[in-house]
């Protein structure tokens, strides 16, 4: 099955103004037509997306976080259905920064990813978030989260969804932060394919800029990456996907 590469922006709690994210989203917003292996995903505060749904073509917005119920008691929460008329397809869940400085558990990605299928949202379920963890560890860690987080889910069901695969160790603003080499990328990647199978994507998360794009980019396997600090340069986030798209041509 043909699957264009996904290249992701999660721009965390950035940048400072609207009008800053207005410039970098239309920068990407210019040079996105020309993509044609690629889709580009951009998720910027929430606070920001009814803005941004006016602006998107051909680009796609995604939430950084999404609630499970529609709606009630849940104080400074989004839920799907208050996304999806701003032009949200896309909702990243189980980020480590979630998971490990706001106590987000397995159970509750589990919930989050049901509720985005339901939705129609597409989940971008991150995976390999545990704090100190060993390189070694890393398969161990990801096999448990997927079981948790995917349960209920049926397996007709997992190509819809985009998985990231993306270690603590390896994100750009984690204390020693390295970021994992090409090649244990594309077994972790592989592996992450055996439990969801070959028609969903999984992507690579982890420092990846204009620098070492080509790391990734040069492995058919690796279907794309989730990109914080450099996707707020749209020039080195631009560089990025055009990485992803020299290769695939490439390959053809
Ligand atoms: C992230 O936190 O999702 C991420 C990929 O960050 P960075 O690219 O800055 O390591």
């Amino acid at each position: 099955m043909y699957k264009k590469k996904l290249i992701v922006a999660n721009w965390k709690m950035n940048p400072q103004t609207l009008s800053e994210a207005r410039r970098i989203l239309m920068i990407l917003e210019h040079r996105a037509p020309l993509m044609n292996k690629s889709e580009a995903v951009i998720c910027p505060p929430a606070l920001y997306l009814p803005a941004f749904s006016h602006y998107v073509h051909s680009v796609k917005l995604g939430a950084q976080n999404m609630h499970w119920e529609e709606a009630g008691a849940f104080t400074g929460e989004s839920s799907p259905t208050m996304l999806k008329p701003f032009n949200v397809n896309f909702a990243i869940l189980g980020h480590s920064e979630r998971r490990l400085g706001l106590g987000e558990t397995d159970q509750m990605v589990n919930v989050k990813v049901r509720s985005a299928l339901r939705h129609k949202i597409i989940p971008i379920v991150c995976l390999g978030a545990v704090a100190k963890a060993k390189k070694t560890d890393m398969k161990k860690i990801v096999a448990k989260q997927f079981r948790a987080t995917m349960k209920g889910i049926e397996k007709n069901e997992l190509h819809k969804i985009v998985f990231v695969y993306e270690p603590t160790w390896a994100i750009s603003t984690s204390l020693h932060s390295k970021p994992a080499d090409g090649e244990h990328a594309r077994e972790l990647i592989m592996y992450i394919h055996k439990f969801a199978g070959p028609n969903c994507r999984v992507l690579y998360g982890g420092t990846v800029n204009k620098h070492n794009a080509r790391e990734y980019a040069q492995y058919s396997e690796i279907d794309g990456a989730l990109v914080g600090a450099a996707s707020l340069d749209p020039n080195n986030f631009w560089e990025i996907i055009k990485e992803f798209e020299r290769e695939s041509i490439h390959r053809g």
